[in-house]
């Protein structure tokens, strides 16, 4: 529909209808149009600006990637296994539970008992090439084993770019410089968790 279509229509009364500036027909219009933006001084004044913030040496932008932003606790960046601080276990019990809750299906797990009877988490792979970020395998694990953490760089050179779990675990020599730190962000549990904790009312 062109312009004039609209503007028969029955719009509100007071509405201001803008019709643009006229397209040049030719060769000496444009010039004229040109010249007229040059000599208001628009053109001018743009590059004073930029001459004056080159002079200033005021860089605004982030130099990356020499220089990093902090990312903000919730931000939901690649995931990270944490160990219990108590032990230095993973903390991971192989619930399954975040691997049946991914949307887009990229968390594979693997368990088996061990000698003691014990379920052993074996394999833990997260294809990050399909993962949304969702966060919802934070939120659902039960043992606060994985979180979001703040390392956003994860361009591959594959599509099917897979974070193990001993990339994502925590190095045993960080635990035991105490490096590892209780995640605040996304799937964390809030201060005030404790009071909403309720007890069982049945008598077992
Ligand atoms: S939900 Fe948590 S504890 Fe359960 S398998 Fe996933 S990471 Fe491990
Ligand atoms: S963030 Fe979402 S898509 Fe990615 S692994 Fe977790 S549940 Fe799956």
């Amino acid at each position: 529909m062109e312009l004039r279509g609209f503007k028969n229509r029955n719009a509100t009364p007071g509405y201001i209808y803008f019709e643009g500036e006229k397209e040049s027909q030719n060769s000496w219009e444009r010039f004229k149009r040109f010249s007229a933006r040059a000599v208001k001084g628009e053109l001018f004044v743009g590059l004073w600006i930029v001459l004056r913030e080159m002079i200033k040496f005021n860089i605004h932008t982030v130099q990356y990637p020499l220089q990093k932003l902090q990312m903000f606790p919730r931000y939901r960046a690649i995931h990270k296994l944490l160990r219990l601080f108590e032990s230095g276990h993973e903390r991971c019990i192989g619930c399954g539970l975040c691997e049946k809750i991914c949307i887009a299906n990229c968390i594979k797990i693997d368990t088996k008992v061990d000698e003691n009877s014990r379920k052993l988490v074996t394999e833990y792979s997260i294809n990050f090439g399909r993962c949304i970020f969702c966060g919802y395998c934070a939120e659902v694990c039960p043992e606060l084993a994985i979180v979001h953490g703040g390392d956003y760089e994860h361009a591959s050179e594959q599509r099917a770019h897979f974070g193990l779990r001993e990339d994502m675990l925590t190095p045993i020599d960080e635990f035991k410089a105490k490096k590892q730190k209780e995640f605040p962000g996304f799937g964390a549990l809030s201060k005030d968790a404790d009071k909403f904790v309720k007890k069982t009312p049945l008598a077992y």
